[in-house]
């Protein structure tokens, strides 16, 4: 017995884009990367000069409706406020035609690296991502010294970008840390395991000397974990969505 395989609507490739980066917002609160600050975007499928990024709103209020369209140089028709730092995500996609999707975090026990002169680097391999020597952006480079430490506009957002070079971890000094990947699975991971492998360098150094990665096992622990983590995506999808529909979560 055969059954007539009705073929299901072919779902657009936005509205995929969309719902996935409504996940990525949700997943990047709930694992402490994101607070009411902060952003994660992607490149559009549609068109490789765009990208889609949330309206100014905690990253935990971001639903489908909230999304925005970019150009390269921080432009949106959408007339609703926009996040003051989008030149960050705009300047990066400019600079790197391979990166699918950014994150820009304050993530806490990433942000001490910025500013000691102790670098950010991979010491597991769940981060073997990392730079062997995390760059830090200073601002004042570009800005001078009585900046507010954010990127406002298309200049400080090369700067960075020009920092992060072909990196896939850069830190901004004083303020927090930007993550490029080939897709936004890889960047919201890559966001979370940055935030990971500096608690556990930081907890590795107040007892002892630090052993690092070599840059093979960086390389070979990232081919490995670029096959899994897919694992971990659905798992923090599963419990962002379980805990946005549970009346406790408020
Ligand atoms: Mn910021």
């Amino acid at each position: 017995m055969h059954h007539e395989v009705i073929p299901e609507p072919a779902t657009s490739e936005l509205t995929s884009q969309l719902a996935d980066l409504v996940d990525a917002n949700q997943i990047l609160f709930h694992q402490g990367i994101l607070d009411a600050f902060g952003h994660v975007s992607v490149r559009a499928d549609y068109d490789s000069e765009k990208f889609l990024l949330a309206r100014n709103l905690a990253p935990a209020l971001v639903g489908e409706s909230d999304i925005q369209e970019f150009n390269l140089d921080g432009e949106t028709a959408d007339s609703r406020a926009v996040y003051l730092e989008r030149f960050i995500h705009a300047e990066i996609y400019r600079a790197r035609p391979e990166v699918m999707a950014v994150v820009h975090s304050h993530s806490p026990v990433v942000v001490p690296f910025s500013v000691v002169d102790v670098p950010l680097r991979p010491v597991m391999h769940m981060a073997g991502f990392l730079p062997q020597a995390t760059p830090v952006f200073e601002i004042r480079e570009t800005l001078g010294t009585g900046s507010d430490l954010l990127i406002r506009d298309a200049r400080s957002g090369k700067a960075l970008a020009d920092v992060l070079g072909s990196d896939s971890v850069a830190l901004m000094r004083g303020h927090g840390a930007v993550t490029a990947a080939g897709s936004l699975q890889a960047a919201v991971y890559q966001a979370v395991y940055t935030e990971i492998n500096a608690r556990t360098q930081a907890d590795a150094l107040r007892l002892g000397t630090c052993t690092y990665l070599t840059g093979e096992e960086r390389k070979a622990t990232a081919a490995t974990m670029a096959t899994q983590m897919g694992r971990a995506w659905n798992m923090w999808r599963t419990q962002a969505r379980a805990r946005n529909s549970s009346p406790a979560a408020g």
